[in-house]
């Protein structure tokens, strides 16, 4: 004898909620983790995640990831306010080898 459960509208607004709470779970602990790009990646979606400040090596300065001038070598990505100082250490970074 199987008993429809129906749903009342006190149901969905739980579930509604539970499924808000897990979302605000899984984005808080995304926002915690730090970015690591492996390998170059192009956003295909327009992320609603809050620059991180990185630092230009060249001239100290902090600007923030998306705005930034991005050079990936030996696995790693570098941030710079703008092409010269991208061009700068990478010119640099020629000398030294
Ligand atoms: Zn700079």
């Amino acid at each position: 004898m199987q008993r429809e459960v129906p749903l009342s509208p006190l149901r969905i607004i739980i579930i509604i909620i539970l499924i808000y709470i897990a979302y605000r779970l899984i984005w808080g602990s995304r926002k915690s983790t730090p970015s690591v790009k492996g390998a170059k990646r192009k956003p295909q979606k327009e992320m609603p995640v809050s620059d991180t400040l990185q630092e230009d090596p060249v001239c100290k300065k902090l600007v923030p990831s998306r705005q930034a001038v991005q050079y990936e070598a030996d696995g790693h990505t570098y941030y710079f306010c703008s092409q010269e100082c991208c061009n700068t250490f990478r010119t640099r970074q020629g000398e030294q080898k």
